[in-house]
């Protein structure tokens, strides 16, 4: 069951000035409806969707006993015992697509290949590196398992099975599955709309020219990068200056056209005073500082109709709080039920780490495979404004709240990037 953004804020645990992560995207994901609209579509065009229902499978796949090896189809109760090979009779072929559809009589044997329909009456099939065919016939080793490189119809799916699973993501895998069983189309959920804007009056949109103080808007690049890589639709409304009614403006028309707004900028401390106020004319929305770095100010609710995430603005601490809250809360909207974040491995880190305990870190990190195992390393500067580190990492180290410095040699989390950086 769902609760409003409101039940939210009276839970016994809720601190809005020192929320742990945990908690943070806990509250999130009680007040998430998942969309119900569908459509159909080819299932090329279903790459990257939610499967919107079950889909049982049409046939048996695969549809007869086959072959699993290139070699010789026979029956094993014909096998001669006490020595170790039986000479049988070559009496046809079988084709992968062009099955024996002779009978095969005792100490028969048919050459077939991978994929070939088993001819009738045989059983198990000899792979071709263990027979010799000579003058006495095809020599059969006498020591394979009755029902060896036999594949059996319907083992990988039985007609009537549920072959794609209502609320999965639909990958190559999923396509060629499909493919396999003859279905052409599918139910997905329509795609999220999500609207985003920046806000900040130092900010300036690539081909102006930039006054002192001022910086290009790079936000909303990296936004609609890690939407379109959610497969969301990204909707970009531009940036805004600090003015309460430019913003009023972007909210009405983020929440008249989207599912979900993402903001950046504006929610930290101060700053954020006409915009609480705003928001709590236009919808339900709660401000949080969330015990954790970078990310500490973040705003969630709804605006309208429409899910708000409002990130801080600095750039790193936005794909941070986009990857740890915003990134699962999409897929849960998005109707998947399969959607994990990407499980914490352990590495061995390589370089001292300064922190000081009461916050989850997430520091930038890079991870490689080495013989002794995981090691990971962190990219250098982990001011959140920077970047540079961000393109450099492949994996966020995460430090846990208790957690202070750490030395190089012990063990850490590390989270993968996983498709979104
Ligand atoms: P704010 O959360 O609005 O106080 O912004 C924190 C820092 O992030 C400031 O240094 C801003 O200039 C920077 N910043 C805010 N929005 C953006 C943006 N869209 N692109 C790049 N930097 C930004
Ligand atoms: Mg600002």
């Amino acid at each position: 069951m769902t609760s409003t953004i409101r039940e939210i804020s009276c839970a016994d645990d809720y601190d809005p000035n020192s929320m742990p992560v945990d908690k943070a995207r806990e509250f999130i994901s009680r007040f998430l409806s998942p969309i119900a609209d569908t459509e159909r579509v080819p299932i090329r065009s279903a790459l990257g969707r939610v499967v919107a229902e079950d889909v049982p499978s049409p046939i048996d796949v695969p549809g007869h006993d086959n072959s699993a090896m290139d070699g010789w189809a026979y029956r094993h109760s014909d096998l001669v015992q006490g020595g170790p090979i039986t000479a049988m009779k070559r009496i046809g072929t079988s084709y992968a697509g062009k099955p024996y559809l002779g009978n095969v009589g005792t100490r028969e044997c048919v050459r077939i290949f991978t994929g070939a329909v088993m001819p009738a009456g045989c059983d198990t099939v000899a792979m071709q590196e263990r027979v010799t065919e000579n003058a006495e016939g095809v020599q059969i080793p006498n020591d394979l398992k009755a029902g060896q490189n036999r594949r059996f119809r319907g083992e990988d799916l039985k007609a009537g099975a549920i072959a794609l699973n209502q609320g999965a993501l639909f990958t190559p895998a999923h396509l060629g599955l499909a493919a396999s069983l003859g279905i052409g189309e599918i139910n997905v959920y329509r795609k999220l709309r999500v609207a985003f804007f920046s806000t900040g009056d130092e900010l300036k949109s690539i081909g102006s020219q930039l006054g002192v103080g001022e910086i290009y808007d790079s936000n909303r690049y990296t936004i609609f990068g890690m939407l379109e890589r959610a497969g969301c639709q990204p909707i970009d409304l531009g940036n805004f200056v600090d003015e309460p009614e430019a913003i009023r403006t972007a909210f009405e028309r983020a929440s008249a056209c989207s599912d979900v707004i993402v903001t950046s900028g504006g929610v930290s401390v101060g700053e954020a005073d006409f915009i609480k106020q705003m928001l709590n004319e236009l919808g339900e929305v709660l401000f949080w500082k969330i015990a954790m770095k970078p990310g500490r100010p973040m705003a969630v609710g709804k605006v309208g109709g429409a899910y708000f995430f409002g990130l801080p603005g600095n750039p790193v601490a936005v794909t941070v709080t986009f990857y740890q809250f915003v990134r699962n809360a999409l897929a849960t909207l998005q109707g998947r039920s399969d959607y994990k974040l990407p499980p914490y491995l352990k590495a061995k880190l390589t370089s001292h780490v300064k922190k000081l305990p009461g916050r989850t870190e997430f520091q930038r990190g890079i991870l490689t495979m080495t013989e002794s195992g995981y090691e990971v390393k962190t990219t250098g500067d982990q001011g959140s404004g920077i970047l540079s580190s961000m393109t450099q990492a492949n994996c966020f180290v995460v430090l846990g709240t208790d957690v202070g410095s750490v030395e190089a040699g012990q063990i850490v989390d590390v989270q993968m990037f996983e498709g979104v950086m």
